[in-house]
């Protein structure tokens, strides 16, 4: 059974464009003008992968349970 997907903000490439905000705002926000995952861990959907794709340095990693990266693809 899946345990959700861990979302990943690496600060040191985010830009701080909002993108993800944006795109998911239950699920990053802004600090410092950097992005943070709300929570580490999410259930499964499509708001955080939108989020992870808008993402104009690839800052964002998506992955499944096993650690693989779902998003960017
Ligand atoms: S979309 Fe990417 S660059 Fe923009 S705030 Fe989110 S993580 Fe940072």
């Amino acid at each position: 059974m899946s345990t959700g997907w861990r979302i990943e903000v690496d600060t040191d490439r985010c830009i701080g464009s909002g993108s993800c905000v944006g795109m998911a705002p239950a699920h990053f926000r802004m600090e410092s003008g950097l992005a943070a995952p709300v929570s580490a861990t999410v259930e499964e959907n499509e708001a955080v992968i939108d989020a992870a794709e808008s993402c104009p340095v690839e800052a964002i990693a998506v992955r499944d349970d096993d650690g693989t990266v779902i998003a960017p693809s």
